[in-house]
């Protein structure tokens, strides 16, 4: 519903209504993933709305330095949730996208590994964050930006997924950190 300056929706969105739209997409990026597509959730106003109240639920506006957004589809939701939360947005990149000065922190995969980074001066030390990303596998990704956040000295107060891929135990990884997810398979 729309009178020119607001938009605004007449139902709440539920978690059963993001389990629905998003798409899963077997075999890619290689044989055997099964993708969890968001495009359709972003691509519905009232779903991407809803998806960041639901990441953002009982955070009080002004309560945080910055929400931190995970390379690439967490930098969406990050962002979102920066703007409605009244709060600055800051960047977990993968190597050698940051033009500053970096902490790097190294993870495995199955095959190789990933390195994320974060500028040295993103956040002071102190700072109340909340970190984001679109999906909990394995946890490897989380918890080597939760290690960035630690070297900069900010105060993790929440971690938020749209999603987690429960059958790989990324939640038992983060143990001690509160998790949020929306939608669990
Ligand atoms: P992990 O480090 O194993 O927890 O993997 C999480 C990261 O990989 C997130 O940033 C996701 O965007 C991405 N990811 C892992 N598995 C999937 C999947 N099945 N569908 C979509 N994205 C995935």
């Amino acid at each position: 519903m729309t009178d020119g300056l607001t938009v605004s929706f007449m139902t709440e969105v539920t978690a059963r209504d993001l389990s629905a739209a998003i798409r899963n997409i077997p075999d890619f990026p290689k044989p055997g993933i099964q993708f969890k597509d968001i495009t359709p959730v972003l691509a519905d106003a009232r779903l991407f709305a809803g998806s960041i109240d639901l990441l953002i639920a009982n955070i009080s506006p002004g309560s945080l330095d910055a929400v931190v957004g995970i390379d690439a589809r967490g930098f969406i939701f990050a962002a979102a949730a920066a703007y409605k939360l009244g709060c600055g947005f800051v960047p977990v990149r993968k190597k050698g996208k940051l033009p500053f000065q970096t902490y790097e922190e190294t993870y495995d995969l199955e095959y190789g590994s990933n390195t994320v980074a974060i500028h040295v001066d993103a956040l002071k030390p102190g700072s109340r964050v909340l970190l984001v990303d679109d999906l909990l596998a394995t946890g490897g990704t989380a918890i080597a930006a939760a290690k960035l956040l630690k070297r900069i000295g900010a105060e993790l107060v929440g971690i938020s997924f749209l999603i987690e891929l429960s059958f790989l135990n990324g939640r038992d990884r983060l143990k001690g950190l509160p998790v949020r997810s929306l939608v669990i398979y």
